[in-house]
């Protein structure tokens, strides 16, 4: 069975959705995994925004509007008399829901289950529109298989365990369509996979029922050797492993939702990134293997702080680091990048939601500044020990930008560096034309 999972510009408009079917074969066992139409869960978040800050006139304003688009929508999707009223049906009942939560307390608990609104409407119009043009597919809510547990990780055990049984009691299916992003987490709540998630959905179902592959269709012929929102010229990258893939989705690559290689990778499930708009592109394939000898690609992570820690009494001692590490592990708070000196270590988080109790206790150890407004440049390839030259010509590039820290050797198939977010354009250029051009 393969995964194939299309993003909000893949159903951004009735035309998109219609012409999924060029891609989809119904006649072969998949699941495909939906996003909400583009747009949408930017719009859902306003309007939960309006909610919490209580301005319900503006939230109204907003869910009407949002109403408004996908009437429309409806009525160049379906084209009989039965399909508009059950889309014009389905649509009315959403909106008065979210209309709904005008009357109650609205908390974050409130606000995830606006979020899944968009995911749920996607895809259950996608099956009304395989239903009116008579194609067979089956639904099925990702609420009831998709979990997250209290540290807010996917359980793919109980996935694996409670999605099989569900497709097993459908044999004569081959199409089954589910939504992307949503999942329940470990108190039963609606809960999402966090923004972007619908990979992440993918590459979860992928492992749990070892699927023969998994496909992200996009807008784009696969990961690009830089971000093509920055960078002009960029190209895609035909092989990636799964190390350098989920680097660079960890570090900026859009195309990925940051978390979305890891079940892949584990489950050894390969992931073809193609695009939508392009269905012929070789677009890029990740596996256990990779290219040797090349530098592949570069990507950026913006919203980073840096901390460095100054103390005499790291010199020749032992424990130190662990002492610093556990103020981290204490507030659950993921560190990406790391130097150290005899004297001073620096780290680098982008979860600052408990900047200062983590500060108040490292001040114990000795002297502490942060930088603020800093940015991870990750140049992902072979910088494994037999080749040589590449480091100094990521250094050549960077040389007129002032680097606050210098990450190599942790693995063979990366450099990071630390530089500030005023930097980055400069620096993805300048590195982009040392690299690749
Ligand atoms: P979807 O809605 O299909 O999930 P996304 O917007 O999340 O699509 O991801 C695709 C976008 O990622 C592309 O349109 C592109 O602008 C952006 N992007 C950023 N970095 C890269 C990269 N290295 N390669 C390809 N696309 C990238
Ligand atoms: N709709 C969700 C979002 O916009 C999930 C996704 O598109 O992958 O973040
Ligand atoms: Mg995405």
């Amino acid at each position: 069975m393969k995964i194939l999972k299309f993003g909000g510009t893949s159903v951004g408009s009735p035309e998109r959705i219609k012409s999924l079917l060029d891609i989809i074969n119904p006649k072969e066992k998949q699941i495909v995994v939906l996003s909400a139409v583009s747009g949408t869960t930017n719009r859902l978040v306003e309007i939960s925004q309006a909610f919490l800050n209580n301005d319900k006139s503006k939230a109204t304003k907003l869910i009407n509007n949002l109403h408004h688009f996908y009437t429309k929508f409806i009525s160049e999707l379906f084209s009989t008399p039965e399909g508009l009223e059950q889309g014009a049906n389905l649509v009315n009942y959403h909106f008065s829901f979210i209309h709904s939560f005008a009357n109650d307390l609205f908390t974050p608990l409130e606000e995830k289950i606006i979020l899944a609104q968009g995911e749920l409407i996607s895809t259950t119009l996608y099956q009304f529109y395989l239903n009116e043009i008579g194609v067979s597919s089956k639904l099925l809510s990702a609420l009831d298989f998709m979990k997250i547990d209290e540290d807010n990780e996917p359980d793919v055990a109980f996935i694996s365990e409670h999605l099989k049984p569900i497709l097993a009691d459908y044999p004569d299916h081959t199409l089954f369509i589910t939504q992307g992003f949503i999942c329940r987490n470990s108190f039963g709540e609606i809960d999402n996979l966090r923004r972007g998630g619908s990979d992440y959905t993918a590459s979860l179902i992928g492992a749990a029922i070892n699927a023969e592959e998994v496909q992200i269709w996009t807008d784009i012929d696969g990961m690009h050797n830089n971000d093509p929102r920055i960078v002009s010229g960029t190209k895609p990258i035909a092989r990636l492993s799964f190390d350098e893939a989920a680097e660079l989705a960890y570090f900026g690559a859009k195309i990925l939702h940051p978390q979305s290689v890891f079940p892949a990778q584990k489950y050894k499930i390969p992931v073809r990134l193609l695009n939508t708009m392009d269905p012929k592109a070789p677009g890029t394939l990740i596996t256990d293997d990779s290219e040797r000898g090349k530098i592949k690609s570069i990507a950026a992570k913006d919203g980073i702080t840096a901390i460095k820690i100054q103390s005499s009494r790291m010199l020749l001692a032992y424990g130190f680091l662990r002492r610093v590490f556990e103020v981290f592990e204490r507030y659950k708070t993921p560190i990406d990048m790391i130097t150290t000196s005899e004297v001073a270590v620096s780290v680098t988080i982008d979860d600052t939601r408990n900047l200062e109790e983590i500060l108040s206790e490292l001040n114990r150890f000795g002297t502490v500044e942060i930088d603020s407004d800093q940015t991870i440049i990750c140049v992902v390839g072979d910088f494994a020990a037999q080749t040589h030259g590449y480091a100094s010509r990521v250094f050549e590039a960077l040389k007129h930008i002032p680097i606050r820290m210098i990450s190599y050797g942790g693995s063979s198939y990366n450099i990071s560096l630390l530089l500030k977010t005023d930097y980055k354009v400069e620096a993805l250029r300048s590195l982009h034309s040392r690299l690749f051009e």
